[in-house]
């Protein structure tokens, strides 16, 4: 019934949030934040898999950050912050 692994939500894996804050890093996030994240990243391959993924968005959104900040690019941040703090 397409359970696996992946879809489990164990309680150490991370969250698209997560790794998002994480890709932000020193904005938004604790040192001990970022210390289980990445120890986490380094033992779950479904999780590095996911942060590649996000990292190569986030590149091409940090090149747009380099220009004077978007609305789109201000409200995703806004967005990011407000969900992290729920
Ligand atoms: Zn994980």
């Amino acid at each position: 019934m397409g359970v696996t692994l992946d879809s489990i939500n164990l309680d150490g894996c991370l969250g698209d949030n997560e790794i998002e804050l994480f890709l932000l890093q020193g904005y938004f996030l604790e040192q001990k934040q970022k210390e289980r994240i990445n120890q986490h990243l380094s033992v779950c391959s479904a999780c590095f898999r996911r942060y590649i993924e996000l990292r190569m968005f986030h590149d091409i959104l940090f090149s747009e950050l380099r220009k004077p900040i978007s609305n789109r690019v201000r409200n995703l941040v806004k967005g990011l912050q407000n969900q992290h703090q729920e």
